[in-house]
């Protein structure tokens, strides 16, 4: 058999914004898709109207852009395989759906939801199957005639799938192998509604996975229950030889303890579960998003490409290129994979600091602006420079640290325990040399002031770094002391020492 050409695709459903879950499913079809020359379709589920909101497609497709997640195909990327949006593809399905009716693979039920309902009571574990649907009102019980004068009276119907009992579905799914599920336990699934005469998920997924040519289906855990419906319908519709090979990705697990990761958790133990923020239009509630708390796209890819894999080493900064040729779909893990946010904050840190100084000073800017704090940009990144290595896991961290640089401390005081250590007896004294020894200098620089103060300070034996700083800082923190000064400048340096010498005296 030739080698299928690989076609993966991402379908999310319209529903709200896209949980940092599905960021991971999207990256590793990109992942798997670029590994193998393939292609990376974006396709739209929204069949079911009732859960549209309004937004949503647009916030994925952003997300994606911010990631640097790029799709070969889709809705908003164009393509041969379209329409891409499946409430644009009504008429494909009809198609479809008349096909399984044809050759008996499906049928027609007429059963209203108080008919359902009503058998739920009557029958405990009710489900609509080999066992019970000769008890409904369905083109299985009912005379054609009757069935044929329901439709034509306007009757609401749907199409349900017609499961044979009792036999051994196999789904060979590239991360678990076979998993086996015996058709009893499933119900008879609706494909399709008459009243909106659109199909339903299942339908809709596996006609435009074999129309689209999709070669594997990587999806996320919660969708294996699913799975072997679906390879039941591709033999119900004859395809079983492009049937795509499935891989179920484990589950992002709560970052404590066992289950689900939830958004709230996110709330609770405060991280963002979303890949930007989400402005609920329905409710109004704001979500936080991980580009607006201030992590970088790559630091996010790297974060999400280990939870549920790994290469197999110790290596765990990658980059996308790396990630390619690394990614080994048959290597995830099937256990679900703890969401461990910390580290995420461990790579936004990493990354960072591999980051140019010159490519951070635009967001460090914008927090010193709204600080009231104008400077050019070289200082912006000359601070940055001074202080990145400090532990900072997020450019706004860098603000709380580097206040002094831009404002002059307002007061000393004794109440601050770095000031009550370090500032003693002779340091208004000490304080009052050093400044003399700096008004005497034309080269301000760090070797400038280095040299003269080294020198005093091998002649007397005096220590002024720590009062130093209390003046220059306030209190115990920034970097050395010749590159703040250098930084502040000679006037400005000896302005703070001498003020306080002033107060502390
Ligand atoms: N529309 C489904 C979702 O929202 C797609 C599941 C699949 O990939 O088959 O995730």
């Amino acid at each position: 058999m030739t080698e299928r050409k690989v076609r993966v695709r991402f379908a999310p459903s319209p529903t709200g914004a896209l949980h940092i879950g599905g960021v991971r499913t999207a990256l590793y079809n990109y992942l798997f898709a670029r590994q193998h020359g393939g292609e990376l379709i974006f396709r739209i589920e929204d069949t079911d109207s009732t859960r549209f909101v309004p937004g949503a497609e647009e916030y994925i497709i952003e997300s994606f852009k911010w990631l640097g997640i790029h799709f070969d195909e889709g809705v908003s990327f164009g393509g041969n395989y379209g329409p891409y949006r499946q409430s644009e593809r009504r008429d494909i399905y009809k198609k479809y759906v008349q096909q399984l009716l044809d050759n008996g693979k499906a049928y027609i039920a007429f059963d209203t939801q108080e008919e359902l309902e009503s058998k739920r009571q009557e029958i405990k574990n009710f489900q609509y199957d080999a066992a019970t649907r000769g008890m409904m009102r369905n083109s299985l019980t009912l005379p054609k005639e009757e069935t044929r004068r329901l439709i034509d009276e306007g009757h609401q119907y749907v199409v349900r799938f017609k499961v044979e009992p009792n036999e051994d579905i196999h789904v060979n799914d590239m991360i678990r192998g076979d998993v086996v599920i015996n058709s009893s336990i499933l119900d008879d699934k609706v494909l399709y509604k008459s009243a909106d005469e659109l199909p339903t998920y299942h339908l809709a997924n596996i006609v435009d996975d074999h129309l689209m040519e999709v070669s594997h289906v990587i999806r996320g855990e919660e969708w294996l229950p699913s799975a072997p419906l679906h390879v039941l319908l591709y033999r119900a519709f004859g395809w079983e030889t492009t049937m795509p090979a499935f891989a179920h990705l484990p589950l992002l697990l709560k970052p404590d303890g066992k289950g689900k990761l939830s958004k709230r958790d996110g709330d609770r133990l405060g991280f963002p579960v979303f890949p930007l923020e989400w402005h609920d239009p329905k409710t109004g509630e704001v979500s936080s998003g991980y580009r607006e708390s201030g992590y970088l796209p790559e630091a996010v890819i790297n974060f999400l490409a280990l939870l549920g894999w790994n290469p197999g080493t110790d290596q765990e900064i990658m980059t996308m290129e790396e990630m390619v040729k690394l990614f080994d779909i048959t290597k995830c893990s099937k256990s679900g994979a703890k969401f461990d946010y910390v580290k995420g904050m461990w790579f936004n840190r990493e990354y960072l600091l591999m980051k140019d100084n010159k490519e951070l000073a635009p967001d460090f800017d914008k927090i010193l602006r709204a600080n009231g704090i104008e400077v050019p940009m070289d200082r912006v990144e000359a601070v940055i420079g001074m202080m990145k290595m400090k532990k900072i896991n997020f450019i706004k961290d860098l603000w709380p640290l580097c206040d002094f640089f831009f404002i002059a401390p307002t007061s000393y005081s004794m109440e601050d325990k770095f000031t009550k250590k370090n500032w003693g007896e002779t340091s208004a004294s000490d304080m009052t040399e050093l400044a003399d020894i700096l008004e005497e200098l034309d080269d301000f620089s760090v070797e400038g002031q280095q040299t003269a103060v080294e020198k005093w300070v091998e002649v007397t034996g005096k220590k002024p770094w720590n009062p130093w700083r209390v003046a220059l800082v306030g209190t115990g923190k920034g970097p050395d002391m010749y590159e703040l000064s250098a930084f502040l400048g000679k006037e400005e340096t000896l302005r703070r020492i001498r003020k306080a010498i002033d107060i502390l005296k």
